[in-house]
């Protein structure tokens, strides 16, 4: 008699094989399964995240508010504010829902399913840090949280991204052709390198800046904390794709990396208007040309990560911005910490 306990008593062909676990497209292993681990740099992604655990909220905002209403800061140095604002505010959501609805089931290891619970969790944080900036700073939240339907240059990014998500989701997508799992590949491609990797990071450059002459340095130890969480995103999004073309090498064609070194470039030309569009007349030693240097040499580096050659040999124009990088690993969050997490023993069950 068939039912789902029988179904699921019948299905038994034996115990996991760490070796028979693949990344996609693996039908002879139970998914529900984290053990055996195959993917240990999954698993540490993992625990990277967890150790960094912050919210938004830990973030004290006064001097930001303080700063926000007086005349200290400029028009033009508002705007760079704003206008980031408006990129991440919806951005962060964009790669929240590509995750969940596009790459998660395609994504067929249990340990790459456990960091991308995580990840799904901290994208969640990130734009509630975009929330609550809005809400402490007194900001119009229809203009910031549209800015991605009416500021051509933060559309474009996002258009550009938003078509590869809605690929995947098409009815007819499958990763059991070779077509399908070139279009998942070109996603993560599109998300993790691009989205994350470059789209992100004139971004960082901007709010870190002001941070650095002690301005909005609220809103600065969040881009702090998302530029650390984004860190591992990149860093587990390489080792995903880098895994997937290992495992099925036919992939990697010389057509599909041309395709994607045109996509990069393409990116590279996106961002750079946008950067353009923040910075209209130079602030804070900041523009458009600095950035460009800045983000071809992003896109290098990132390139490298996935074994394509780069493109354009620019030096980096900020090199603080490693130091940033740096200190922020370093940075023992739990010194300033506010809030406790409630462990198993402060738990009581008595109310
Ligand atoms: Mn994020
Ligand atoms: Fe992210």
């Amino acid at each position: 008699m068939s039912s789902p306990v029988n179904d699921l008593l019948e299905s038994n062909t034996g115990r996991i094989d760490a070796r028979d676990k693949l990344l996609i497209n693996c039908n002879q292993v139970d998914v529900n399964q984290l053990m055996p681990l195959k993917y240990h740099w999954a698993w540490e992604h993992y625990n990277n995240g967890c150790a960094n655990h912050w919210m938004p909220t830990e973030v004290p905002m006064t001097k930001d508010i303080e700063t926000w209403k007086s005349d200290k800061l400029t028009d033009d140095e508002r705007l760079v504010i704003m206008r980031n604002l408006g990129f991440f505010a919806t951005a962060e959501s964009l790669v929240g829902n590509n995750l969940v609805l596009a790459i998660f089931r395609h994504v067929t290891n249990a340990e790459c399913r456990q960091y991308l619970l995580r990840q799904a969790f901290e994208e969640a944080i990130h734009s509630h840090t975009f929330l609550y900036v809005v809400e402490s700073l007194g900001l119009d939240e229809g203009e910031v949280f549209n800015m991605y339907r009416e500021i051509p240059s933060i559309a474009a990014k996002d258009e550009f991204e938003m078509e590869l998500t809605a690929e995947v989701l098409d009815p007819d997508f499958s990763t059991s052709t070779f077509e399908g799992c070139q279009a998942l590949l070109k996603n993560l491609i599109g998300f993790y390198l691009i989205m994350e990797g470059i789209f992100f990071y004139s971004g960082f450059v901007m709010v870190l800046s002001f941070h650095r002459r002690n301005l909005m340095t609220g809103i600065g130890e969040q881009f702090q904390y998302i530029l650390r969480d984004e860190t591992i995103h990149l860093n587990f999004g390489l080792d995903l794709i880098n895994g997937i073309k290992a495992e099925n090498p036919e992939l990697w064609t010389e057509q599909f990396q041309q395709e994607m070194i045109d996509r990069v470039r393409k990116s590279v030309e996106l961002e750079i208007d946008y950067a353009k569009d923040c910075l209209p007349n130079g602030v804070m030693g900041l523009n458009g040309d600095l950035f460009r240097e800045y983000v071809q040499y992003v896109a290098d580096r990132r390139l490298e990560r996935i074994g394509l050659p780069a493109q354009y040999g620019s030096s980096n124009p900020f090199p603080w911005m490693s130091e940033t990088m740096d200190l922020a690993k370093e940075k023992n969050f739990f010194e300033t910490r506010v809030t406790e997490y409630q462990s198993g023993a402060a738990l009581s069950w008595d109310d």
